[in-house]
């Protein structure tokens, strides 16, 4: 053994987390940065030696391949990009566990049967250019040209900020992979509580939760508001309010699904005027189909119900769209029996939040592996996970490894 192979992976996500390190002790590495390729550098130097191949690939996505028995790779990852002054969890931690798991399996002998690939992906957070999951985007083969335009807050457009890191936009197609992958596995910080107030090691996550936006406009009449009447006004705060009510007691009521609205606009705006029209978003989020589907139903029938009951008039704008997305339930499995192998505390639980994996899974047969968040903190830099649940989720994961790819 070498001295390289007692660090734990806390102490490697401590390393890495000096790579972007801002003053208030969260990182910034946003897409296309040094920072970024810099921490490329760090973890590309630990799997270089294990004695991976490793490369960048034209979309800027960190690739290290054990070639390894024969067939498509299994291929284990997420992304080293941060939003800024992030928390140093949030994807490292599941680039950062990927090597360990391979070291760990390097290190008992183990032969797997077919290749491991790791990855990190290329701005999996999008907070750059509004262009998340740019990298797993291009590695399944999905046409991201048109992304290259988009513009950050300096105006550099996605295009300049990839050729001044040495990539070209006109290439991205050649990170297209995708057939040379069997399977996918992630594993990643919850981003929410529930694993913590349960007192929980680890979440097998049974599926990404798919979404629905919303802008909706209510339009009523703006008047006095001292002469105006109770009975007579037709105020479209008021109706606003009420559904936002009924959405939360819809969602509280179902369970395992959320609606949230997150922005609101009055106008005309004054204390003294009846609000003559009202604009809100509206965010709901479910596991399967079918319950997006009665999402869909009930934003409807809310909006029309209390609109007619307020005498408002009602515009429902659908803005958003992303299908839930169920993980493989033979992978889960396995997940789930790696988990009673390690000993850890663990439950099957959706995700709430979009991942590389969502992107990924479409394509192939993947799973993920969740750890706990303290206070279900992210996108902070208060974020954390407990050394040992950190530990404990590298080892399910390398476990998971070993009981998929068993050699014949
Ligand atoms: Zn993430």
């Amino acid at each position: 053994m070498t001295t390289h192979s007692l660090d734990t992976v806390a102490s490697t996500l401590e390393r890495l987390a000096r790579i972007g390190g801002t003053a208030d002790g969260g990182v910034t590495r946003v897409a296309w940065s040094p920072e970024l390729f810099e921490a490329y550098a760090a973890v590309g130097d630990e799997l270089r030696a294990l004695g991976l191949e490793v490369e960048i690939d034209a979309a800027g996505n960190l690739l290290a391949r054990w070639q390894s028995g024969s067939g498509a790779a299994m291929l284990v990852g997420s992304h080293l990009d941060t939003v800024p002054s992030g928390g140093r969890f949030d994807g490292a931690l599941g680039v950062v566990a990927a090597v360990h798991a391979v070291r760990l399996l390097k290190e008992e002998g183990f032969e797997p049967s077919r290749p491991i690939w790791v990855a990190a992906f290329m701005d999996e957070e999008g907070t750059r250019f509004n262009a998340a999951l740019f990298g797993s985007r291009a590695f399944v083969g999905e046409d991201v040209h048109g992304l290259g335009d988009r513009v950050d807050a300096a105006g550099t457009t996605l295009a300049d900020a990839m050729a001044a890191a040495g990539f070209a936009l006109a290439d991205v197609a050649q990170a297209n992979r995708i057939a040379q992958i069997g399977s996918y596995l992630e594993l990643h910080i919850e981003q929410g509580p529930v694993l913590e107030a349960a007192g929980l090691q680890i979440g097998v996550v049974t599926s990404i939760v798919g979404l629905r936006g919303y802008r909706i406009r209510l339009r009523g009449e703006p008047n006095h508001a001292g002469t105006t009447p109770m009975s007579l006004r037709r105020d479209a705060l008021a109706g606003a309010a009420r559904i936002v009510l009924e959405l939360r007691e819809s969602a509280r009521s179902r369970g395992s699904t959320t609606a949230n609205v997150g922005k609101i606009s009055v106008e005309p705006g004054g204390a003294n005027v009846v609000p003559g029209l009202a604009e809100f978003t509206v965010d709901v989020r479910a596991a399967t189909p079918e319950a997006i589907g009665e999402w869909e139903r009930t934003v409807d029938e809310v909006v029309r119900r209390v609109a007619a009951e307020e005498r408002l008039d009602a515009d429902v704008e659908q803005t958003f769209a992303l299908e839930p997305l169920e993980l493989e339930p033979a992978l889960v499995d396995t997940v789930e029996r790696a988990a009673v192998v390690v000993g850890a505390r663990a439950t099957r639980l959706p995700s709430g939040a979009g991942h590389d994996a969502m992107v990924i899974g479409r394509h192939v047969p993947a799973a993920m592996i969740f750890v706990p968040s303290r206070r279900g903190v992210s996108h902070s830099p208060d974020e954390f996970t407990e050394p040992d649940d950190v530990e404990v989720g590298m080892r399910v994961l390398a476990e998971t490894l070993r009981l998929s790819l068993r050699p014949e």
